[in-house]
């Protein structure tokens, strides 16, 4: 199999398309001897590898691409662990990771432990298979020290994997701080417009890299062609995309700040933010969610439903702006924790509306 780096290098011939080709297909023409050739839609397809080659070129390294995030993170932590492992996995970090570890790897005799993301610098790791660790945290945005855990991690044994959907590559390089494997949806941003689920691992270990394709082979858990045709094409504008989500959010806090109807307002790049320090250091980005603490269910509500400009919807990282409360699917924050994914709206515009709303509360 190529690395990324190899793949990347393949010219195109005279009057080949520039649009990678939407490669549906089940069986291919395979007489005699099936070595290095696609064998069958389970195991090999075309348009997969044009989006694994774009994810290599952003992540610096070989990447499985997989049907979600979920299906990423559940292909990492299976073929890192064994019957009688330990792992840690954050408490207040995307539910659905301790849902699948503590109903489907418990009863298969993993020790699932849960942390509260902060206190991941300072946990005792002994006996730990994996630790896994998500920063910022969605959806309470707290940052850690992805370099000072890998570093602790590394030293009783364990495999540190970086959820890192909130930044993506061009937020943060958890590889290059000394993680292990890279986890992310690309249901987010990189696929960007609210129209596909698709998610990636990453590695530079060549063993953990083949154990999580042999992983997708046999489990099926394989992600359709168009699909992973269209988060190609999201992956081209990621860049600009970001840079201006990014840019729209810290225009956005710093404006939060003026409200009374808000108990707190968490955003990284915020002065005043606790995660600000490290977050300067660690990230490239300040990144595109906001969290905003409103006194009651009822006030994040108004806010959420009187805003014409957000969406209200679950999920993150689309062109249009977005919020929820998160505390409606039981998440460890207070009733009135509002997180606010923000887009590529023209931001004057996306905050007269928002200022509105926040001002007929
Ligand atoms: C959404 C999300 C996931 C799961 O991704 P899906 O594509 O929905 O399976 C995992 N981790 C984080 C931090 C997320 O926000």
């Amino acid at each position: 199999m190529k690395s990324w780096k190899e793949k990347q290098k393949k010219p195109l011939t005279k009057g080949d398309p520039i649009a990678p080709a939407l490669v549906r297909a089940s069986m291919y023409h395979l007489p005699g001897d099936p070595d290095g050739y696609p064998g069958y839609g389970r195991s090999a397809n075309p348009t997969w590898d044009v989006v694994e080659t774009a994810l290599g070129n952003l992540e610096h390294a070989d990447c499985v691409l997989f049907p979600s995030g979920m299906a990423a993170i559940t292909a990492s932590l299976v073929t890192c662990v064994n019957a009688g492992d330990r792992i840690l996995i954050p408490s207040d970090g995307y539910y659905a990771t301790r849902v699948l570890a503590n109903r489907f790897l418990a009863p298969l005799g993993v020790r699932v432990d849960t942390c509260r993301t902060l206190d991941f610098e300072h946990a005792d790791f002994d006996g730990c298979a994996v630790v896994f660790v998500e920063t910022p945290s969605n959806p309470g945005l707290d940052v850690i020290d992805i370099k000072a855990v890998s570093e602790a991690a590394h030293r009783v044994g364990a495999t540190v994997i970086v959820d890192n959907t909130t930044m993506t590559p061009f937020g943060q390089r958890p590889l290059e701080l000394g993680a292990d494997i890279v986890v992310a949806s690309d249901t987010k941003a990189p696929g960007g417009h609210s129209d596909l689920l698709m998610g990636h691992a990453a590695t530079r270990d060549a063993k953990r890299l083949e154990a999580m394709r042999d992983w997708r082979t046999f489990s099926g858990s394989i992600p359709g062609p168009d699909e992973a045709w269209l988060l190609h094409r999201g992956l081209q504008t990621l860049a600009v995309r970001l840079d201006r989500m990014c840019q729209n959010a810290e225009v956005l806090a710093e404006r939060f700040l003026g409200f009374s109807c808000l108990k707190t307002v968490r955003y990284p790049g915020l002065l005043q933010d606790p995660a600000f320090a490290l977050a300067s250091r660690q990230m490239t980005k300040f990144g595109f969610l906001i969290g905003l603490e409103f006194d009651t269910e009822t006030t994040a509500e108004t806010f959420i439903n009187g805003c014409d400009q957000l969406q209200a919807a679950t999920s993150f990282g689309g062109v249009h702006s977005s919020a929820e409360r998160r505390k409606r699917w039981g998440d460890d924050v207070s009733d009135g924790f509002v997180r606010l994914s923000v887009g590529c709206e023209p931001v004057e515009g996306l905050w007269a509306s928002i200022e509105d709303s926040l001002k007929r509360i």
